[in-house]
C-alpha cells in the first residue's frame, strides 16, 4: 500500500490555541497560524485542555508549577498533581494515532519549555512569591512527552520561528505518511517504496540514521514484520527530529540533481546548480532550487526523483520554505 498524497495528519493541540474558551479567565489564546492559515484545513484537530479534563471548569482559579513538579492552585491550598497524573493515564493512550501536538507556551500545564516554577518550600528557595526559575515544563507536557517520546511536539510560541515551523510541519506530515502505511495491510515492498521516497529527506536530517534505515529496509521480507516496522518507525522519527542543516540540505539537493543533470542542457544544469549554490550561500530560500528541481524532474519523467519527499515534504499550498 502506498500512502496517498492527500495524507491528513491528526494533530493534537492545547484547546485554547484552537479558540476554545477554556483558559482560567474564561478566554482563549487562538493561534492564527493553526486556525486561520492554510494548515488549518489540512489536518484533523484533536483539542485537549488538561485543566478542563481535571474538572476545574472555566473560569477557575489559576494554577502554578512548583519547583518539585507539582501543580497547585496559585494560593497553594489545592494540589492537582495526583488528579493530573490520573487524567494523563486516561487520556494519553488515545494519542497513539496522533501525528504531532502543539502546546500552549508558558502554561504550567501545557508549556513545553521555560515555564516559571515557584518555590516548593525547599531549602534555599526564594520566598518572595517570585518564580525560582523559568526552566520548567508543564505537568501535562511532561506526561505527554514521556508517554510519546517520538511524537513531534512543539509549542505555539516557537512556531513563530520560520525554521522551527517548517521543521515541525515536515515532521508531522512524515509521521502521518508512515502511520498511514503501517496502520494498513502493508507488504515488505511497500516499506521499501516508502523508504525510497523518503531517503533524501532523511539524508538532509541525519546521514547516520539514513544509513541505519537503509540497513533496516534491506531486511524487509526476511525479518519479523512487526519488529521491523517498530525499528523503522523509531529510527525514522528519530532522524526527522534532527533539525536539518543547510549543508545537509544542499547535499541532499545535489543527490537529486546528480542522476538526471546530464539529460539537461548545459544552461539548464548550470541554472539548477546556481540555484542550489544561492541557497547554500543564503541568497535564496530552499523553495527556489526545490521548485526548479521538481519541475525538471517531472519534465524529464524521472519519477524516482520527482516523488522524493525532500522536494515536497508537505502540501505545496503551505508556504513554509520561503525563508532565507
Ligand atoms: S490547560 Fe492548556 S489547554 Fe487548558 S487553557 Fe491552559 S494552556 Fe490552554
Amino acid at each position: 500500500m502506498t500512502p496517498s498524497p492527500q495524507t491528513r495528519p491528526r494533530l493534537g493541540a492545547s484547546a485554547c490555541l484552537l479558540g476554545e474558551p477554556v483558559r482560567y479567565n474564561g478566554g482563549h489564546s487562538r493561534c492564527r497560524f493553526l486556525t486561520l492559515g492554510p494548515l488549518a484545513g489540512m489536518v484533523e484537530w484533536v483539542a485537549v485542555c488538561p485543566e478542563m479534563e481535571l474538572g476545574l471548569g472555566a473560569p477557575r482559579r489559576p494554577v502554578r508549577l512548583l519547583s518539585d513538579g507539582r501543580l497547585v492552585d496559585r494560593d497553594g491550598d489545592t494540589d492537582h498533581s495526583a488528579a493530573l497524573a490520573e487524567t494523563a493515564r486516561r487520556v494519553l493512550p488515545s494519542f497513539e494515532d496522533l501525528d504531532g501536538f502543539v502546546l500552549k507556551s508558558r502554561s504550567p500545564s501545557c508549556g513545553l519549555f521555560g515555564v516559571p516554577r515557584y518555590s516548593a518550600g525547599l531549602p534555599g528557595e526564594r520566598t518572595d512569591g517570585q518564580p525560582v526559575d523559568r526552566r520548567g515544563r508543564g505537568a501535562f507536557a511532561e506526561a505527554l512527552t514521556a508517554a510519546h517520546p517520538h511524537l513531534p511536539v512543539e509549542e505555539e510560541g516557537r512556531l513563530n520561528d520560520p525554521v522551527l515551523r517548517e521543521h515541525f510541519v515536515e515532521r508531522v506530515f512524515a509521521h502521518a505518511r508512515l502511520r498511514e502505511l503501517l496502520s494498513g495491510p502493508w507488504r515488505p515492498r511497500d516499506l521499501v517504496d516508502f523508504h525510497s521516497r523518503h531517503k533524501l529527506q532523511v539524508l538532509a536530517h541525519d546521514p547516520r540514521l539514513y544509513r541505519e534505515l537503509g540497513r533496516v529496509v534491506a531486511r524487509a521480507g526476511t525479518a519479523d514484520r512487526r519488529a521491523l516496522a517498530e525499528e523503522y518507525r523509531r529510527l525514522f522519527t528519530e532522524a526527522l527530529a534532527v533539525r536539518p542543516t543547510r549543508g545537509r540540505q544542499v547535499n541532499a539537493l545535489q543527490h537529486v540533481l546528480g542522476p538526471f543533470g546530464h539529460r539537461l542542457s548545459p544552461e539548464r544544469r548550470h541554472g539548477l546548480a546556481g540555484a542550489i549554490e544561492d541557497f547554500q550561500a543564503g541568497r535564496a530560500p530552499m523553495s527556489v532550487p526545490v521548485a526548479l528541481l521538481l519541475h525538471d524532474a517531472r519534465a524529464e519523467n524521472v519519477h524516482y526523483l520527482a516523488d522524493q519527499t525532500l522536494l515536497e515534504p508537505f502540501p505545496a499550498a503551505l508556504p513554509l520554505r520561503h525563508h532565507l
